[in-house]
């Protein structure tokens, strides 16, 4: 219930939006292709088992987490499908990982040496892992043949299952898919590693959200999901897609005031006013994760853009109003308003930041209501 929220701002994730994204680029991919849909950093702060359990119901065959404690959550919310831990784990929590039938990602031998020094390991259930490649993110995973060639041993071992071998791309989104198509290459060069070494493997993967739309040749095995699925791209990135933003964020006014020209709003004297103005304060700050880097950017009071004045503080804003509006009037952060929507995609021309870091920066000061 809105009213035991005992807060004025709040977030509303719609999630027949984040079903009809996932349908939609499942029409787009080839009949044999996998979601599995990315739901680190809590759904890209979406709420992690919420989205997790629309997007298993609407056809997304697994999940990925960026940590362990992120997939134990998301069983301990009942959800069975597989799970994918996209960064490697500390080899001594192997056992807990096993526990809870978790695939973790692996990238070392020095990895499978520590967990044998460890010990952790029963014979009785195999460690499912996927193996990953390091094809110019710079970021993890086996660079090297030589890399490969340390690490094969350890993959044949009775216990151990190799789900998958993947690589993640740098900027499959960049309009010069130049460097996406050497990422490419260089995959399809340690697949031949892998293939050569006789390692069986289920699923071979490569491509994000933006790969899979506008590369399905990329789409292999399985497709990794995330951006899309939560609506964050327009029609052009989404190669006509019709994508919704699932995510809204509301607050309302909390004093509203006439000020004269010459008058300081915020911080620092940040903003002076150059004539008679009302002035609209918005109970969000920084310390929810509206940051200050959002400086300049507009709220929708009325349908009408009201752009913030002064310094963004830990906890309240200003804005600026064309009018007088009651305290209580709704302001619509992110979201619809009448005819105008105020998107993730559209705050990063503000913040520098891609969409999906302003939803994962909302802290959980900000209830999430789900539809
Ligand atoms: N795969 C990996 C390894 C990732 O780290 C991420 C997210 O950053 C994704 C897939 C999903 O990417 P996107 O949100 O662009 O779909």
């Amino acid at each position: 219930e809105r009213s035991e929220l005992y807060r004025d701002t709040w977030a509303e994730v719609d999630l027949s939006c984040i079903s009809h994204n996932l349908k939609s680029i499942k029409s787009r991919l080839p009949a044999k292709t996998e979601i599995m849909a990315v739901v680190k950093a809590s759904g890209y702060g979406h709420g992690d088992a919420e989205t997790a359990k629309t997007a298993v119901q609407s056809g997304a065959g697994s999940l990925a987490v960026a940590y362990l404690s992120e997939a134990i959550n998301l069983r301990r919310h009942g959800i069975t499908v597989p799970i994918l831990i996209l960064t490697p784990i500390q080899p001594h929590e192997t056992a807990v990982a096993i526990h809870y039938d978790l695939m973790l990602t692996v990238t070392s031998a020095e990895w499978f040496m520590q967990l044998r020094a460890c010990k952790v390991m029963n014979s009785k259930t195999k460690l499912k892992v996927h193996v990953k490649f390091d094809t110019g993110l710079g970021r993890i995973g086996i660079r090297e043949r030589e890399e490969w060639e340390a690490i094969a041993p350890w993959l044949v071992q009775p216990d151990i299952q190799v789900e998958g071998i993947y690589t993640h791309f740098a900027s499959a989104g960049e309009e010069d898919s130049g460097y996406l198509k050497a990422q490419a290459a260089k995959f399809k060069e340690a697949a031949g590693w892998v293939k050569e070494s006789d390692i069986p493997f289920r699923q071979i993967h490569c491509a994000n959200s933006a790969a899979a739309l506008r590369f399905p040749e990329l789409a292999m095995d399985i497709v990794r999901i995330g951006a899309a699925m939560y609506g964050y791209y327009s029609r052009d990135h989404a190669q006509g897609l019709r994508l919704k933003p699932a995510f809204s964020l509301y607050s309302r006014l909390i004093q509203v005031k006439r000020v004269n020209k010459g008058e300081y709003i915020g911080y620092d004297n940040s903003y002076r006013a150059s004539e008679e103005e009302w002035i609209g304060t918005v109970p969000i700050g920084y310390a929810d994760g509206w940051s200050q880097s959002l400086q300049g950017s507009c709220m929708l009071v009325d349908g009408v853009r009201a752009p913030i004045v002064g310094k963004i503080g830990m906890d309240q804003l200003m804005i600026r109003l064309p009018r007088s509006y009651p305290v209580h009037t709704l302001v619509t952060i992110i979201g619809k308003q009448t005819k105008d929507e105020i998107t993730c995609m559209e705050l990063t021309s503000y913040s520098g930041r891609v969409p999906q870091e302003i939803s994962t920066s909302l802290t959980s000061r900000i209830t999430r209501l789900y539809k």
